[in-house]
């Protein structure tokens, strides 16, 4: 019983949501979950966010898709509105059908204009079995390596800091060794909304004395808990972080024995940040000198420093510069390799890490082999038992790009399978994806909801939710941990894994995974062979004892490592490689045309698109708008006050949240609902 409500089975399984992977138990009764409770899982012991308790009942809402859906001849491909009617675009398919549709024409475009014809997206919100899956469909039927997901737009940056730096992409230490660290660096990041239970290891820390610094541009809500918060302007985080490089150099910090044995470039460093001291930098990134002194001093004096950062590091022009400045300062202070120092990039997505780790990336096969390394590449081709293309494929960006490329262009994209991901509401120039993903040929969606990216498909196949399937994840720190499926699909829709399988074998694949869940432990231990370097000594028959494994994992005695870097990079000479970055402005700056600086963020109580979210009734009711932070001047400057309401539609395409839906046009209007404003759309 959970209090007075009945239960007819518990099921564990991990969060859905973001990449701290905290584990949970499902109360199934009658075929529905009716709550979740949290489970001791190494990253979370218990603790739950609002989206990990109550985003649940998404899986339940009537919008799921329960049957495969084939668009009608000559339907404009364009994103409809909540409210409008599907039965208007697409019509009601058998799966044979629509799987010989998808499958056929994929397979059709593949002969006629070559395999850099297609492309696929993949999702980090699936789990690891099905990013394996998806990227060898696309390699081996495609034809190609034109196979991307999410991170393109997330941590890619950091990640080639990272691989270019200390040979990994991964963290260096778990998010809770922040109980280790006495100074805990945050930038970039909103961890209470982002990664709220991580938020809580953070509060704890400072609790017991640890001093957080917060750089950000925005003072967040964990700024309650810093020590001190750096306010820098946007855009000019190398000019702050070459200046406490500068200060550590400068005032004889530096960790000399850890410079000399385990860094190479040491000098090529030090010249960089010459001419960037404090006094010299703080009119550039708004701090003063001696605050940025003092935070270089506590950074390289504490006995151990984390460094942990978030999209506000990665999404710029200089995304990678960021990163490659946050690994010279742990490097040069020593902090890293040891508990509670190193650096923690904090991964969204539930499975943004293992989605990559599996080889859901153009230039990479699985375990971050590139395509163009001679050996990789035919370990691969004899691994599959086929011919593969070792030239690295388009990413996510050059995908859009290249859908919109001319007829008469070689190297256009012409058909695209796009597995639980939404780029037609999550990519940073929406006009430009839509219109691409519209300008398609032929556009196969897979997902749990019309999505607004299956709104512009050719044929759209019912998916299932994370609890309706069995299935491995990874989290920020490197854990691989077990789902298990507590409920099956609605309807007609099916698992992912078996969805995969039924394009792969109409575009002429011979695969054969065998079991349970369309054999999916057959699927994992195929994917733990070609990632022996790190998930060797975890097998499916361990995770279902243990629910979660740290990597690297060589043997299955072998308790994993949280720690890395202790002895040794995995570099090519063991050595972590320093590398300067240069003071470069933004991409774009503010002019009289666009005066305002904007930078994205997140709710707590939403995630990503909110395909899920906003179709989860708490979570919804507690947060049913979306909001913006102007600074009180600026809204001054722009004719607004305090408390005051703005009803001027931005981009208005909606409809209410009441039963009304009244459809909104390209401007302001009124629907005649009953609710109260508070409740609507902020363009009713
Ligand atoms: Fe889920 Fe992340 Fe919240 Fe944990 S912190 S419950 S993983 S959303």
């Amino acid at each position: 019983h959970i209090g007075s409500q009945k239960v007819d089975r518990k099921v564990d399984s991990v969060c859905p949501f973001c990449g701290v992977g905290c584990l949970i138990t499902y109360n199934v009764r009658d075929e529905k979950i009716i709550s979740v409770e949290g489970r001791d899982g190494p990253a979370n012991h218990g603790r739950l966010c609002v989206k990990g308790r109550f985003g649940f009942d998404y899986a339940h809402h009537p919008d799921r898709l329960t049957m495969p859906l084939i668009r009608k001849p000559g339907v404009p491909k364009e994103v409809r509105p909540y409210g409008v009617d599907w039965r208007d675009t697409f019509r009601e398919a058998t799966w044979d059908e629509a799987l010989d549709l998808a499958a056929g024409t994929l397979k059709g475009l593949r002969d006629t204009h070559g395999p850099k014809a297609l492309a696929g997206f993949g999702s980090a919100k699936g789990s690891n079995e099905e990013a394996y899956l998806f990227q060898k469909l696309v390699r081996t039927g495609f034809g190609s390596n034109n196979v991307d997901h999410c991170t393109r737009l997330c941590h890619a940056s950091s990640v080639a800091a990272l691989l270019e730096g200390v040979g990994s992409g991964a963290v260096s230490n778990p998010v809770n060794d922040v109980e280790h660290a006495e100074l805990i660096f945050l930038i970039g990041s909103n961890p209470t909304a982002n990664h709220p239970v991580a938020a809580t290891w953070m509060k704890n820390a400072a609790k017991r004395g640890a001093r957080i610094v917060l750089a950000d541009p925005r003072v967040t809500d964990i700024g309650r808990h810093a020590w001190r918060t750096l306010q820098f302007k946007a855009d000019t985080d190398v000019a702050m972080l070459n200046a406490l490089i500068h200060t550590v150099i400068d005032e004889g910090l530096v960790d000399e024995a850890f410079v000399r044995d385990r860094t190479t470039d040491f000098e090529a460093l030090k010249a960089n940040v010459m001419g960037c001291s404090p006094e010299a930098m703080a009119p550039v990134c708004g701090i003063p000198a001696e605050t940025l002194r003092e935070v270089a001093r506590a950074f390289a004096q504490a006995k151990a420093s984390m460094i942990l950062w978030g999209m506000g590091v990665s999404q710029h022009v200089h995304g990678t510069d960021n990163a490659r400045c946050l690994i010279a300062l742990c490097a040069v202070t020593g902090q890293i390799g040891k508990p509670g120092s190193g650096l923690h990039p904090l991964r969204g997505q539930n499975n943004v890490q293992g989605a990559s780790d599996a080889g859901l990336i153009p230039m990479m096969f699985p375990n971050y082999q590139r395509v163009d390394n001679a050996g990789a590449h035919a370990w691969f081709e004899g691994f599959w038992g086929t011919k593969l293309d070792d030239a690295p494929g388009y990413t996510v960006v050059e995908i859009m790009h290249k859908a919109l490329a001319e007829g008469s262009d070689p190297h256009k994209v012409r058909g695209m399978y796009i597995m639980g991901e939404n780029p037609a509401m999550s990519d940073p120039d929406l006009n430009h994806a839509r219109h691409a993903l519209a300008s398609l040929s032929h556009l196969v969606v897979q997902d749990i909801f019309l999505t607004e990216t299956a709104w512009l498909a050719d044929v759209v196949l019912p998916a299932s939710a994370w609890p309706e399937k069995t299935g491995t994840a990874s989290n920020t720190d490197r854990m691989v941990q077990m789902g298990r499926r507590a409920l099956n699909p609605p309807g007609d829709a099916r698992p992912d894994l078996w969805v995969i399988q039924q394009i792969a074998a109409r575009m002429g694949l011979a695969w054969d995974y065998e079991g349970e869940e369309s054999g999916v432990a057959a699927v994992y231990d195929e994917m733990r062979q070609a990632m022996r370097a790190s998930i060797e000594g975890i097998t499916w028959d361990r995770l279902e004892r243990e629910s979660s494994v740290t990597y690297p994992c060589l043997s299955e005695d072998d308790p994993g490592q949280p720690i890395v870097f202790t002895e040794q990079f995995p570099t090519p000479t063991g050595r972590l490689k320093l590398v300067p970055a240069s003071v470069i402005p933004g991409a774009e700056q503010p002019d009289d045309a666009y005066p305002l600086v904007l930078i994205t963020g997140r709710q707590l109580e939403h995630w990503h698109t909110g395909s899920m979210t906003r179709r989860s009734a708490v979570l919804d009711a507690l947060e049913p708008l979306a909001t913006a932070s102007v600074h009180g001047d600026e809204l001054a400057r722009l004719g607004g006050g305090a408390g005051g309401r703005w009803w001027r539609c931005v981009r208005a395409v909606g409809r209410c949240r009441c039963a009304c839906a009244a459809t909104m046009a390209r401007r302001a209007v009124r629907c005649s609902c009953p609710l109260p404003m508070s409740r609507r759309l902020p363009i009713c």
